[in-house]
């Protein structure tokens, strides 16, 4: 049972994969619907699920997709 004496100091700084997939996972469900700018689940724009996944990701370098998929003001569509 040393496992977790193992592990306990050193790695609690790293982004593990299955963080990362975690988060980017936060980020696809709390992501703004684009047809009112707001998260489907918790009614508000960026709301603190999203920010918090985008910070971790952000700061682990572990962003994949275009930010401004996510940070695009809604309102004004530019295409139709
Ligand atoms: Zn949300």
């Amino acid at each position: 049972m040393s496992f977790f004496e193992d592990s306990k100091g050193e790695s609690s700084h790293a982004t593990s994969p299955e963080q990362v997939a975690h988060l980017r996972r936060i980020l696809d469900t709390h992501a703004n619907e684009p047809s009112n700018g707001k998260c489907p689940i918790c009614g508000i724009r960026a709301c603190p699920d999203w920010r918090y996944a985008y910070d971790q990701l952000a700061a682990a370098g572990q962003l994949m997709a275009e930010p401004e998929r996510w940070l695009r003001p809604t309102g004004r569509e530019g295409r139709r």
